[in-house]
């Protein structure tokens, strides 16, 4: 199996290439040349498999250049039932009638970015060996609070790698920047800035592209690589979840193989909801593809008249992960919709980079609309959706889920589309405590955030995952903030360069 660009199709690499590169050289994402298919026997067959062997079931398929033992290694590594609190790594909660909510955070930092960073470092070293070998590699991730904390439990104490952390000093919440201050590991460091997120990224972008940075970095026999969402390493992970979910929908007799369902994404960069249309493209019977979106609705749009336009006002939300307006796993979809032309891709990215939009051909939104719906809710939306699940059937939902929970009534009262539905749950309700909390009491909370959580539990009885109780505990490793100028300085240092 090779890898092509989206940018230029010539340029083919294997797996553990694309891995290591994380993006193409010109801009493009990679992508690969062709998707494998899996019969309903086979998936039908995953039911009675460990999560660990469905992901070595579909990794097998992409990363041909990877040995069986190789592969094996990685997923049993990575999805160890003691990290992800049962053996069911993600677990099927049966909501109301025909209604699955896929709880994909019940990893190390409660959020589903677990479910691909857990593995990623090993996918990662891996390949690293293949293409790279001696090489120590140096992870550089500016996040806005649940990447960086899943990137560093996933590369910490990882042999022949480092990691740094990049978050704003006042856009994370209480919760997420105690995750990230108390960050065990020797390979670890995190940073707060003066800046927002933007300034963050940015500043990673620099460094990542600064050519004598670069030479400086392999004259020491180092060098960067990337663990966001463009990395073919973090979509393929994801992969697996859908077909585990199905599996788990035959075993448990609610559907038979070969039914279809529809699923349902709270989505910000786009990789999450992508993930699952590879998943149909290789044969899991979906038929509709809901993408969830908060007030900042620019893939709503984009749904629904074809023009995607981020020139509008970014909305700081209660659902921060999906407070994005340039989404960049679309790229992947849009050269699916196109029939994989080259030239189109980067007429469109170019509008997008100088005009801030782009409009894609009527047979290329004939195809998007029939496979994707799109809507969104503001956050007052989301709080009165949050408290109707939880007295209705008792289930406590964070403020990411409670916006795919609200498109997916929306969707369904005009569409009238009762196709049972896979809900993807992204984080734990205890991740955004003060909202959640918020949204069920009717009023805001002065209290501390340990407080909170006691007090969520008190409600819900739901169980206050350890990781985030036992910070509390935890020593402060990281304290101070630098000017985001300041950024190459504090990688050259933690390097020793
Ligand atoms: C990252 C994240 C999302 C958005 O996922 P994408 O793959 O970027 O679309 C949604 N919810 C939570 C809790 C997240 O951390």
């Amino acid at each position: 199996m090779q890898y092509k660009s989206t940018r230029n199709s010539k340029i083919l690499v294997n797996s553990a290439q694309a891995i290591v590169q994380g993006i193409s050289k010109e801009g493009g994402l990679f992508v690969p040349e062709s998707f494998p298919h899996l019969s309903m026997e086979e998936i039908a067959a995953l039911a009675d498999k460990t999560y660990a062997e469905r992901a070595a079931a579909i990794l097998t398929n992409f990363l041909t250049d990877f040995t069986p033992e190789e592969i094996q290694h990685c997923v049993t590594n990575a999805y160890r039932p003691e990290k992800f609190g049962s053996d069911r790594i993600a677990e099927l909660a049966h909501l109301y009638d025909g209604t699955y909510m896929l709880e994909l955070w019940h990893g190390p930092t409660c959020a589903f970015k677990d479910m691909a960073l857990q593995l990623l470092p090993y996918l990662l070293t891996t390949s690293a060996k293949k293409v790279a070998p001696n090489q120590e590699i140096v992870i550089l991730v500016a996040t806005s609070g649940d990447t960086g904390k899943a990137a560093l439990e996933g590369f910490k104490d990882v042999e022949g790698t480092r990691i740094l952390v990049f978050y704003p000093e006042d856009g994370v919440s209480a919760m997420q920047k105690r995750q990230m201050t108390t960050q065990e590991g020797h390979n670890v460091q995190v940073c707060a800035i003066q800046g927002n997120f933007d300034d963050a990224q940015t500043g990673v972008k620099t460094i990542f592209t600064d050519a004598a940075f670069a030479q400086k970095l392999a004259d020491n026999g180092k060098m960067f690589s990337s663990a966001n969402s463009i990395n073919w390493g973090r979509l393929v992970p994801q992969i697996v979840y859908y077909f585990s979910a199905y599996a788990d929908l035959i075993s448990s007799g609610d559907i038979r193989p070969g039914d279809a369902i529809n699923v349902v994404v709270p989505t910000g960069n786009f990789g999450n909801i992508l993930s699952a249309y590879y998943a149909k493209k290789m044969g899991l019977p979906v038929r509709k593809f809901i993408c969830a979106s908060n007030a900042n609705n620019v893939l709503t749009d984009f749904i629904r008249t074809g023009t995607y336009d981020r020139n509008r006002a970014f909305h700081a939300t209660i659902s921060p992960s999906m407070d994005i307006l340039i989404s960049s796993n679309l790229e992947r979809l849009l050269f699916d919709l196109c029939g994989e032309d080259d030239q189109e891709i980067c007429q469109l990215f170019d509008s997008l980079k100088t005009k801030g939009t782009y409009t894609i051909s009527d047979t290329m939104r004939t195809k998007l609309q029939a496979e994707f719906y799109g809507g969104y809710c503001d956050d007052q939306q989301t709080c009165a959706e949050i408290k109707k699940i939880f007295d209705k059937y008792s289930y406590l939902c964070d403020t990411h889920t409670a916006v795919a929970l609200k498109v997916y009534d929306d969707y369904k009262a005009e569409t009238g589309d009762t196709t049972k539905a896979v809900i993807a749950s992204t984080a734990s309700p205890y991740k955004f405590s003060a909202s959640v909390l918020e949204a069920i009491e009717g009023k805001k909370s002065d209290a501390d955030e340990y407080t909170q959580l006691a007090r969520l539990h008190a409600l819900s009885n739901l169980e206050i995952p350890e990781q985030l109780a036992n910070l509390q505990n935890k020593p402060v490793r990281f304290t101070g903030s630098v000017d985001k100028t300041e950024m190459p300085v504090v990688v050259a240092k933690m390097l020793g360069l």
